[in-house]
């Protein structure tokens, strides 16, 4: 019936576990989140990688187109210069056109300036005359000769009445003089054409820049601009830094887009060809990606989560489950605890069985009952057990075992007790009653009492009752037979008063027993509670004892011999002098003239500090045999049968009850023929002790 109880407190034992728990789905998801970042980076990078190189490709190919068209340009224009300066204004430029020599799919229009700015030649009809000396084209080369082709923002051409980009180059005569310029048109659309056939996207840009910041052609998607100026743009300021060419990626200082970028500046020109990706179309295949790794990770976090969520639920229903079962169990343990305190406290003993009639349980006051020690009981069957029982009865006994029990009780239907008597050690009386049960566990319980004590004093009581009658009877039947006489039998006088005198006596002496017999149930029956408890000097108490007691005629008063000091006591005066007379009339009734009797009052010490109050009366008289001695304090009892000597045998009883309601007890110590000492012993107290 022992149960075992794994301790622990359930919130603080899953505090634990929880944490690992949660620490473990905080760490995969830092994980799945770095490794998806990882590759979302990766991505990014290789694509920005590839788009580069392409990129670098790409204006590679239109700086070398760049560069051809305008080396083609160029070489035109000192064609028509050193042959302008041969045979002057008969220079045949339509001609150079349709022979082929000039290639009007790039060149617009090819023409010569005079030193007055007048367009004298032309490969294109010429209406009227026209003054170009405003013209920027024209006036870089009238004031210097910097020996550099010339190329223009786009303008709109006066001569062709198109966007073209002009390029000039000045003629000098022989002794330096200036004579004119010589000026290609090149329609910019011809660059822009050409990036058609490139794919950049939407916001892709192309463009041929001169080093002054302005656009000499720029297409962006499939739109074409002209003369756009980007003059703070990153690319001129690496140019001037003398980086000729570069990637980078910043937002387009022209539209804001934000663009990866690649230049390379043209070898022999202040030109510079641009291309940009748009960044959001470049990296829309790495984004598209990037998404779905994203939504992978996001779904692999909320599984991760619902997963340490369900778990988190489960070992708290767990937990709670445990708990539910450890408060149970406690519970249990308290029920048990309770029912063994019980059972240990209660004098009776149990045994259970089960279902199957085999012992579950036999409480701890069992084997002491019986007066046997470390059995094994539980497991037992009925039957063995019963035999066992029979084993320790007396011989004789009217047990027939437990299943005889039952079935008496079946049919009487009554659950009267059975009594057993165990033999040795010791002979004692057991009541024994078995209760059926409904229980799933239980099936019986045997309930054991023992009743050797309530048994014995039943058998007292029958007794005394038959003693005290005998005892009235004596008495009484000497009163009613000498009365008899007396009333049918003329007597002498002397004879009445004999008769008379014996009657008296046995009146005195029914009466005396009757006095004493109620003394004596008084006592019984109040316990002492109607006794008037006061500190009190026991020697000044036996001084005003031995003051009233009035001895024998022929005797003299009992030598005392008591202590200087106070004996203090807690005691009733009345009853306790009631006990000192008693023995003191007793020392006188049982000793002879001349035998002397003695009072002797002392204090002697106990263990752990205590201290205790005697008192010994002493007497020379007849003496009492060891078998007298343990019979004294028997009712009725009376060692001298000599009849001599008058008495109840009730005097010693009244005084053992007195003595031991006071906390104290009473020795005898007897010779035959020699003298008795009746010694009382009492617990002494401080003078100021509080009651
Ligand atoms: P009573 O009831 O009148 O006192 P009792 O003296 O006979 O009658 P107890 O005082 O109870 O009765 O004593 C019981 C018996 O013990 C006595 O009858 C006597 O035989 C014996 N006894 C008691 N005291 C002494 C004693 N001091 N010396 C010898 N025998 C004694
Ligand atoms: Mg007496």
């Amino acid at each position: 019936m022992k149960f075992s109880i794994t301790s622990g407190h359930g919130d603080a034992q899953l505090r634990r576990p929880l944490l690992m728990l949660w620490l473990a789905t905080a760490v995969l998801l830092a994980l799945a989140w770095w490794h998806v970042l990882a590759l979302v980076s990766d991505s990014r990078t290789k694509e920005l990688a590839s788009a580069e190189r392409d990129l670098a490709n790409l204006t590679r190919v239109s700086q070398e187109h760049a560069d051809r068209t305008f080396r083609s340009a160029d070489q035109v224009i000192r064609f028509i210069q050193a042959r302008y300066l041969e045979i002057g204004d008969r220079l045949d430029l339509a001609a150079l056109s349709a022979q082929g020599v000039i290639d009007t799919e790039i060149f617009n229009q090819v023409g010569v300036i005079d030193a007055q700015g007048i367009y004298v030649l032309s490969n294109l009809p010429i209406k009227g005359k026209l003054d170009l000396s405003d013209r920027e084209h024209f006036k870089v080369h009238v004031t210097a000769d910097s020996g550099e082709l010339f190329v223009s923002k786009p303008v709109l051409g006066r001569a062709s009445g198109k966007w073209s980009v002009q390029l000039t180059r000045r003629i000098n005569r022989a002794n330096g003089d200036f004579a004119g310029v010589v000026v290609v048109s090149i329609d910019p659309g011809y660059f822009t054409r050409f990036y058609n056939e490139l794919q950049l996207g939407s916001k892709g840009v192309m463009a041929l820049y001169g080093l002054d910041g302005v656009a000499r052609a720029r297409k962006i998607g499939s739109k074409e601009e002209f003369g756009t100026e980007a003059t703070n743009s990153q690319m001129l300021t690496r140019i001037a830094q003398g980086q000729l060419t570069a990637t980078y990626s910043n937002a387009s200082v022209v539209d804001g887009i934000e663009r990866l970028y690649h230049y390379r500046k043209l070898p022999h020109y202040r030109l510079a060809v641009l291309n940009g990706l748009d960044l959001q179309y470049l990296l829309v295949n790495h984004q598209r990606a990037a998404q779905a790794l994203w939504l992978q990770a996001a779904i692999l976090s909320l599984l991760l989560l619902a997963l340490a969520t369900v778990l988190t639920r489960y070992l708290q229903r767990i937990n709670q489950n445990l708990l539910a079962r450890q408060a149970a169990q406690r519970l249990i343990e308290e029920r048990n605890e309770q029912l063994t305190a019980i059972f240990s406290m209660s004098p009776d003993a149990f045994v259970s069985f089960d279902t199957t009639h085999r012992i579950t349980y036999v409480s701890p006051t069992f084997l002491p009952m019986m007066a046997r020690a470390n059995i094994q009981f539980e497991g037992m069957s009925e039957q063995d057990f019963s035999a066992w029982l029979l084993q320790h009865c007396e011989p004789g006994s009217s047990f027939a075992g437990i299943a005889a029990m039952r079935a008496q009780m079946a049919q009487e239907q009554s659950e009267r007790p059975t009594l057993i008597e165990i033999a040795n050690p010791g002979k004692r009386i057991l009541q024994l009653s078995l209760r059926t049960s409904e229980s799933s566990a239980v099936s019986q319980l045997l309930h054991f009492r023992e009743v050797t004590r309530e048994t014995e004093i039943d058998h007292m009581k029958s007794e005394f009752l038959s003693t005290a009658a005998h005892e009235l009877r004596t008495p009484m039947a000497s009163i009613s037979g000498f009365t008899e006489v007396l009333m049918t039998q003329q007597l002498t006088p002397e004879e009445t008063s004999e008769f008379l005198n014996i009657i008296h006596s046995r009146a005195q002496l029914m009466s005396n027993i009757l006095n004493e017999l109620l003394d004596l149930a008084r006592i019984e029956a109040r316990r002492g509670k109607d006794f008037q408890y006061a500190r009190l000097d026991l020697a000044e108490l036996v001084k005003q004892s031995v003051a009233s007691f009035i001895p024998p005629v022929d005797r003299g008063l009992p030598e005392l011999q008591l202590p200087a000091q106070a004996l203090w006591v807690m005691a009733d005066p009345q009853k306790l002098q009631q006990a000192i007379l008693n023995v003191l009339s007793n020392a006188y009734k049982y000793s002879a003239a001349g035998q002397a009797v003695k009072l002797k009052l002392a204090l002697e010490p106990q263990a752990e500090g205590l201290t205790r109050v005697c008192l010994h009366v002493t007497d020379e008289g007849i003496g009492m045999t060891p078998a007298q001695v343990e019979r004294v304090f028997e009712r009725f009892y009376r060692a001298d049968t000599s009849g001599k000597v008058p008495g109840t045998g009730l005097g010693m009883s009244i005084v053992k009850e007195i003595i031991s309601l006071h906390g104290g007890s009473v020795a005898i110590q007897s010779e035959f023929g020699r003298g008795t000492c009746v010694s009382f012993y009492l617990p002494a107290i401080d003078k100021d002790e509080a009651p």
